[in-house]
């Protein structure tokens, strides 16, 4: 399950995903909103979860199966988790600058103290820093760090890579009803994200279902405060939170291309339509992998969403 799509996405055209942390999920955050599940593995030591090569290859493979309509305006890693923790991403992502498209790297930002970390995503041509909190309380509450990591730190090292940084660099804020959506907390925030001068800083709302049922987007005058608020702070503020379309590129292996893209995010039903469509298979490879407890549907704001359905040792890291 190591690359996926291309998936529409809303900032980087036609993305192909890859996903280079081994499935369920690793990550150094457990955040209310993950549409990735629960972190059951939280972790900030980076590891090996597959030799560089490997990913070279099936990411070459991949492309080599799309039609040229679906030729990837970026390779993004958005994994099962945080991409920061392969300590081969440096490694990786060197590998794949030899096939000509940029790459992209969507972090949370967590292991940025790490020299290492800094030095691996300045290869990136464009990194999104997630930043939802301005303050300690708030950061605990809603992306639930793994201990080790600090606030202060993580700000300050977030900080020292963008002094650095000469790629596209943006931000993405997700805010939550109730959680980080009030004035002071957007404030804190606008002004971490002010110092780091980012091309664009995204407000996102949860669009897939969350981790935590309880997980609300804002109301439509908090989201308009928001955007406010960066934009009085001269920050260049862009909404993140329509549907990003149907079309999602196919390789001809349905199962596949399901497993794949749902380990990374939920289908929406129409777009999991269009996809059986485009890889000319029926309804019936669904109703399969729900069978065999691969593939699981849920309702949430109304639509029909699919999701990877895992079979975890539940240990005592979950929160
Ligand atoms: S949203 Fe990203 S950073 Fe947060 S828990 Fe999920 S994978 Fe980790």
């Amino acid at each position: 399950m190591i690359s996926f799509g291309p998936v529409p996405s809303r900032r980087l055209g036609k993305s192909l995903g890859i996903n280079n942390v081994i499935s369920p999920k690793v990550c150094s955050y457990n955040c209310v909103y993950c549409q990735a599940g629960k972190t059951y593995e939280k972790s900030i030591k980076r590891t090996t979860f597959f030799q560089p090569e490997d990913i070279f290859k099936k990411v070459l493979e991949h492309i080599q199966l799309l039609s040229e309509e679906y030729y990837p305006d970026y390779l993004t890693y958005v994994s099962n988790g945080e991409p920061t923790l392969d300590i081969n991403l440096g490694k990786t992502i060197e590998l794949l600058k030899s096939s000509g498209i940029p790459i992209a790297v969507i972090t949370n930002a967590s292991l940025l103290f790490d020299e290492t970390v800094r030095n691996d995503l300045f290869l990136a041509d464009w990194v999104s820093l997630k930043i939802d909190a301005g303050d300690n309380d708030t950061w605990q509450k809603v992306n639930r760090p793994a201990s080790g990591l600090d606030f202060d730190k993580t700000i300050e090292s977030i900080n020292l890579f963008t002094n650095i940084y000469n790629g596209i660099l943006c931000t993405e804020t997700m805010l939550i009803d109730g959680m980080n959506d009030d004035a002071d907390n957007l404030t804190s925030v606008s002004e971490i994200i002010k110092r780091l001068n980012p091309r664009t800083a995204y407000l996102a709302i949860p669009t897939r279902p969350p981790s935590e049922e309880s997980v609300n987007p804002p109301v439509s005058e908090k989201l308009n405060m928001a955007w406010q608020i960066f934009n009085n702070n001269q920050i260049n503020t862009e909404y993140l939170t329509g549907f990003e379309g149907t079309d999602t590129g196919f390789t001809g292996n349905i199962y596949d291309d399901i497993l794949n893209i749902t380990s990374v995010h939920p289908l929406r039903q129409d777009s999991l339509i269009r996809l059986l469509r485009n890889d000319n298979a029926d309804f019936s490879v669904v109703k399969s992998l729900i069978k065999q407890r691969l593939l699981r549907s849920t309702i949430y704001n109304g639509n029909k969403y699919y999701l990877r359905e895992y079979h975890l040792h539940i240990n005592s890291q979950l929160e």
